[in-house]
């Protein structure tokens, strides 16, 4: 399908509202594949899975988005991540009996929250927003935390099937007028006049239309006798970051008797990722070697 698994920017010519919209196919069905998620628990993470895109692709920088959802409810965890380069990844851990509809405040309690972190590659710079769960969807969600972050007026739409996992942005940025003049002020009216038009036309938009229309072709129905210039599609793509050096590093801060009572009991120690269900094996030998005393910095390290 035209548009599948790409992120596409677009800006509106004559006032400063700029947009984005994603489609995921076989990148939202990787995500899903190993997993036997229910309706409300799957399409829930495909909403969440197309928003941590677009919250990434609104940033500058060279790093990882996480977007979580955590409360006491059944769905008690839901993690989505992105990174700069679009390679995204989710996983959404549930238990009990679930509600029929898909409300977040049913689905993990109305004590959970939604917390956004952006961590730079090299792990220097943090920043973390924290939001209630409010209104009925994640769409409602991230308004509040981009109000409450103090940042950029935006709103988003978000919808999911087990096929495709769709979202649309919008974000009104700054013109630069101060509203101490006359001028600013009339330029300012005129802003807000244009902001609520585009969002009133994006109101018109249904689930199904987000998910089934290409990215092109929904933004010229939607903005028809706007104008509106679309940029080039990127793509977006399944990848997971597990690796066995970090899964060594979980064994070894269990503690080896931890470890070897597993390896006594069934001979190795498996562990899968959530993420992508790769299984990683370790046998009686390879555990030794873990909690076996680091070695003398050999020539290779020296020559770092
Ligand atoms: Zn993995």
């Amino acid at each position: 399908m035209r548009d599948g698994d790409t992120v596409r920017r677009f800006l509106f010519e004559r006032f400063p509202v700029r947009g984005y919209v994603v489609h995921l196919d076989a990148s939202w069905r990787a995500l899903v594949e190993h997993h036997d998620y229910p309706p409300v628990i799957r399409d829930t993470l495909g909403e969440a899975a197309a928003a941590t895109v677009l919250l990434a692709s609104t940033l500058k920088f060279e790093g990882l988005l996480t977007l979580q959802m955590q409360g006491p409810g059944p769905m008690h965890l839901l993690v989505s991540q992105a990174t700069h380069r679009m390679a995204i990844r989710a996983v959404a851990r549930f238990q009990g009996e679930l509600p029929p509809e898909r409300r977040l405040q049913s689905l993990a309690g109305t004590e959970g929250h939604v917390t956004v972190t952006i961590e730079s590659e090299d792990r220097t710079n943090r920043y973390q927003g924290i939001v209630p769960l409010v209104g009925d969807g994640l769409a409602a969600c991230l308004q509040h935390y981009f109000e409450r972050s103090e940042q950029l007026p935006t709103r988003l739409w978000l919808a999911a099937t087990p096929e495709r996992a769709a979202g649309l942005l919008l974000q009104r940025l700054p013109t630069g007028a101060s509203a101490s003049s006359e001028e600013d002020e009339m330029q300012a009216a005129e802003g807000d006049e244009n902001w609520n038009r585009v969002l009133h036309l994006a109101q018109t938009l249904t689930p199904d239309e987000l998910v089934k229309l290409p990215g092109s072709e929904l933004l010229r129905r939607l903005f028809h006798e706007e104008d509106v210039r679309m940029f080039d599609a990127g793509p977006v793509f399944f990848q997971c970051t597990c690796s066995r050096e970090r899964v060594t590093g979980i064994l070894r801060s269990l503690g080896e008797r931890e470890v070897m009572s597993v390896v006594e009991e069934r001979g190795e120690v498996e562990v899968r990722c959530e993420f992508c269900n790769r299984a990683y094996r370790y046998d009686a030998v390879d555990v030794a070697g873990l909690f076996a005393a680091t070695p003398a910095a050999g020539p290779s390290a020296a020559l770092q």
